[in-house]
């Protein structure tokens, strides 16, 4: 869908031009201050890497007014979805099973229908490389979770926004509820025929590499680690918890807590990101803010 314009300048010397397309989104969520540091650095990422698609990311009322701000710096768009506000039915579901809160409020990105397509990033993911491609493939694509690679990872996905879609998901959740109380166990059992329909809708590792499950496949890492596009940090431990040395750009573990080498290395691009870009944009506010 990106539109190639060719200026013809000189018969041997051809200049192409890039237009951004505007109906296709990378999407993400931040239900809080905290992860609104990892949204920060996830969508900055994807600045740096040629963006040409809108940057979206969904909050919740709980998110402060300065996050508000700084978000705005990065995102195209700053949507605020409230769970209370909407149909009786979601209000229902909210109630009787309040662990699925965070999953709910996931399930809004399919509410964006004025883009036609968009790929979903957990706020824990850090993107290395271009990933426009992953616009080419259809709804439901995403990679394959290393815990258990018949259900896929719901950390990064390609989506199609639809409210029937929308309004469909959320009947299951309300009947089914989900069976891992998150997003990814209600996701894998409406989107059931993921692991065998279509192998296009398998994304390769590389689109959701984590970076810190108990088991590794090391000569694999070895051997296609360093293509990792999108890495995830899932797990209890984010890149957050983590204290950064800026002098040295060592990522400091705190506990006996053992950090591979891969591991380290994906840390300090967060963190590099992170006190690079981020928390200039904090002082700059600021600044901002005492002169006004
Ligand atoms: N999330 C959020 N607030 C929370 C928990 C989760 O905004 O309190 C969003 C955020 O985008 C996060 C995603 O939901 O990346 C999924 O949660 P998480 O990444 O913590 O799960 P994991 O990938 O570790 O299973
Ligand atoms: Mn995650």
């Amino acid at each position: 869908r990106l539109k190639q314009h060719t200026l013809m300048v000189s018969p041997s010397w051809r200049l192409d031009v890039w237009d951004p397309v505007s109906d296709q989104a990378f999407v993400t969520l931040a239900t809080n201050d905290v992860y609104c540091q990892g949204a920060l650095v996830l969508g900055q990422s994807l600045r740096n890497q040629r963006l040409t698609r809108k940057l979206v990311v969904l909050i919740t009322p709980h998110v402060s007014s300065l996050l508000r701000v700084v978000l705005s710096r990065v995102f195209d768009e700053v949507i605020e979805v409230n769970l209370i506000d909407s149909a009786d039915y979601i209000h229902l579901a909210f109630l009787n099973r309040p662990e699925l809160g965070v999953t709910l409020t996931k399930l809004h990105c399919w509410t964006l229908t004025r883009y036609s397509k968009c790929v979903f990033l957990d706020a824990d993911t850090l993107v290395l490389s271009n990933i426009d491609e992953l616009f080419e493939r259809g709804e439901f694509s995403a990679a394959p979770d290393p815990g258990w690679p018949d259900c896929f990872n719901s950390g990064v996905f390609v989506f199609q926004p639809s409210l029937e879609t929308h309004g469909l998901l959320l009947q299951h959740a309300t009947d089914h509820g989900s069976f891992d109380g998150a997003d990814q166990g209600l996701l894998n059992s409406f989107f059931s025929s993921w692991s065998t329909a279509d192998i296009h809708k398998h994304l390769p590792f590389i689109y959701n590499l984590s970076s810190n499950t108990a088991y590794t496949y090391s000569p694999a890492f070895k051997q296609f680690g360093s293509s990792a596009k999108v890495v995830h940090f899932l797990g209890s431990r984010k890149p957050w918890n983590y204290k950064y040395n800026p002098q040295t750009g060592s990522v400091l573990e705190e506990g006996s807590e053992l950090v591979t080498q891969h591991q380290a290395s994906f840390l300090k691009v967060w963190w590099g990101i992170y006190h690079g870009s981020i928390l200039p944009l904090y002082e700059s506010i600021r600044d901002e803010q005492e002169h006004a």
